[in-house]
C-alpha cells in the first residue's frame, strides 16, 4: 500500500471525480467495490489509464466509436474544420458540413428519407420522432392519433419521452408518475422460441400480437417504434429480419409511423449501413430513422432524424403553428457533422461493409470456445455485434459487475447486460487485438465462476 501523500495520479484523479463528477448510469456507493479509471488517452481499440494499463475497447465507448481512438483521418477532418466555422446557430442559417451530411445521408437511402432533421443525442432524436409524427397527424385533422407502440424489452434513451417508448423497469419504475403510457406488444427475439420453433415462427407470432394492438386501437396509435434486427440495450436481443418486412406491412395497412431507432444499429453495425437494409429482399424504409451513437465515430454528440418527403410535406405551410416546433441549442453543430462526413468518407473509402463482413466471421470463429461451453446458452451474432448468455444456475446477482472488474484485469472492456455477454468492437480491430479479446473473456469467466461456489 502507498502512503496517502505519495497516490498516484490515477488514485489522485478517480478521488476527485467521485467527490466532483456524478457517473451516469451508477449508483455512485458502488464505486466503494468496484473500480473508476481515470483515462489519460485513446488510440486504436485501447484506452489508456495514468498508471500505464490499457484496455481492449471491446464495446466501442457504448457502441459510437467505429474506427478506434483518435483516428488521424477524423482528427485532421475536425482540425481543419476548426479553422472555418466551430458553431453557428442552425435557424436562419446553414453551413457546408450540415448541408453535405444531410444529402449524404440522403443518398444513402436513395433518396427515400430526404429530410434529415438535427439533435445532438440519441434519446433527443427519439422525442423528435415521436413529436414529429404526432405532429404529422394533427396536421392532417387527425389529432387523436397519438398513442405510441413499442416492443417488450424495449429501450429507445432515458429522456421521459423516450422512456415513454421503453421497457426497461429499472430506469422507468422509479419515474413512473411522470411518463406517459405506450402500448407494449411481443418482442420477436429469437431466444423466445420453444418447442422448435424457427426464428421466424418467433417473429411470425410476435406480428400477431402487433396487429391485435393496432386492430384494438386502430385510428387512435401515430407510431410504432422498434430497433431493427437487435434490441440491444436489453441484452442484444436478435430476432429474425421478417419481423421487418411484416410490421412495415402492418404500419401500412394500420396507417401507422414506422419509427427505426438505428441509434446502436445503423452505421454498419449489423452489416448493412442501416440495419433495414436486411428485411426482406430489398430491405425496407422507415418513415423515420433515428441514428447517433457511431455517426459521428463516436467524437461528438450528434443525432438525427431522417423522414420522407411525405411527411415533410405536411408541415410545408405559412402556418408557423404547422411547421416542427422544436430545437436544440447545438443543432447541426459544424465539428460534429465534420466528424460524421470523415466518419462517411472512411466506410466509402476503406470499403468498410466489405471488409467487416470478413472480420465478423474471424470474430465468430474465435469464439469458438463459447459455442462449446456448456454454462452458455444463445450463442448469437448479427453483424459486428455477438453475444451469448451466462446459464443463470451459473452465475450470481452480481455477475455483471464481478465480470467487468475481473475482464479489465485481463486488459479487456466489456460490460455485460445481466447474464450477457456481448461484444461490439471498433471495425479496426486487429486479428491480435480479437486474440486478445477472446481469450481476456474466456479467463475473466473462468475466474468469475469459479468463485461463485
Ligand atoms: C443509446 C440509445 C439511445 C439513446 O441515446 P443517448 O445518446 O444515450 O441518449 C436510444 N436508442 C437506442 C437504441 C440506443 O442504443
Amino acid at each position: 500500500m502507498r502512503p496517502e501523500h505519495t497516490s498516484s495520479i490515477s488514485e489522485q484523479l478517480v478521488e476527485r471525480s467521485l467527490k466532483a463528477v456524478w457517473h451516469p448510469c451508477t449508483q455512485m456507493k458502488h464505486h466503494e467495490r468496484f473500480p473508476l479509471i481515470a483515462l489519460s488517452h485513446g488510440k486504436g481499440s485501447w484506452l489508456y489509464d495514468h498508471d500505464g494499463q490499457r484496455y481492449l475497447d471491446a464495446v466501442s465507448s457504448w457502441w459510437v466509436n467505429l474506427f478506434g481512438h483518435s483516428n488521424s483521418y477524423i482528427n485532421e477532418a475536425l482540425k481543419e474544420q476548426l479553422n472555418h466555422l466551430e458553431h453557428a446557430m442552425l435557424a436562419g442559417f446553414t453551413h457546408k458540413p450540415v448541408i453535405e451530411l444531410s444529402e449524404r445521408l440522403s443518398a444513402l437511402t436513395s433518396h427515400q428519407l430526404g429530410h434529415t432533421f438535427y439533435a445532438s443525442d440519441g434519446a433527443s432524436a427519439i422525442e423528435i420522432a415521436l413529436k414529429m409524427s404526432f405532429h404529422y397527424w394533427r396536421n392532417l385533422g387527425q389529432p387523436e392519433k397519438k398513442e405510441f407502440v413499442c416492443l417488450k424489452n424495449s429501450y429507445h434513451g432515458e429522456t421521459l419521452g423516450a422512456l415513454a417508448v421503453t421497457d426497461v423497469a429499472l430506469f422507468k419504475d422509479a419515474y413512473g408518475p411522470l411518463i406517459g403510457q405506450s402500448h407494449i406488444v411481443a418482442s420477436p427475439d429469437a431466444r423466445n422460441a420453444v418447442n422448435g420453433q424457427t426464428p421466424q415462427d418467433v417473429a411470425t407470432l410476435a406480428l400477431k400480437d402487433l396487429e391485435k394492438t393496432l386492430q384494438i386501437h386502430q385510428g387512435k396509435i401515430a407510431a410504432l417504434i422498434i430497433e431493427p434486427l437487435v434490441q440491444c440495450a436489453t441484452g442484444m436481443a436478435m430476432y429474425d429480419p421478417s419481423y421487418l418486412v411484416g410490421a412495415r406491412q402492418l404500419c401500412d395497412q394500420y396507417q401507422v409511423h414506422l419509427i427505426a431507432d438505428e441509434i446502436a444499429v445503423g452505421c454498419g453495425r449489423t452489416g448493412t449501413f442501416f440495419a433495414v437494409e436486411q428485411a426482406g429482399s430489398s430491405g425496407i424504409w422507415p418513415d423515420f430513422l433515428a441514428l447517433s451513437k457511431g455517426i459521428s465515430g463516436g467524437y461528438l454528440p450528434l443525432s438525427l432524424v431522417m423522414t420522407t418527403d411525405k411527411i415533410y410535406q405536411a408541415f410545408y405551410d405559412d402556418d408557423v403553428t404547422k411547421g416542427f416546433l422544436h430545437s436544440h441549442s447545438y443543432t447541426g453543430n459544424p465539428l460534429a457533422c465534420t466528424a460524421a462526413l470523415a466518419t462517411l468518407d472512411i466506410f466509402a473509402n476503406d470499403h468498410v461493409i466489405e471488409k467487416n463482413k470478413i472480420l465478423s466471421q474471424s470474430i465468430s470463429e474465435s469464439f469458438t470456445w463459447a459455442k462449446n461451453d456448456s454454462r452458455i446458452e444463445h450463442f448469437r451474432q448479427t453483424g459486428m455485434i455477438l453475444a451469448f448468455d451466462v446459464k443463470e444456475d451459473v452465475c450470481s446477482k452480481t455477475f455483471a459487475k464481478e465480470f467487468f472488474k475481473e475482464a479489465l484485469a485481463q486488459e479487456v472492456l466489456v460490460r455485460p447486460i445481466g447474464r450477457t455477454i456481448y461484444i461490439m468492437p471498433p471495425y479496426t480491430l486487429s486479428a491480435d487485438e480479437l486474440n486478445i479479446l477472446s481469450k481476456g473473456i474466456e479467463n475473466a469467466l473462468q475466474l468469475v465462476l469459479s468463485k461463485k461456489v
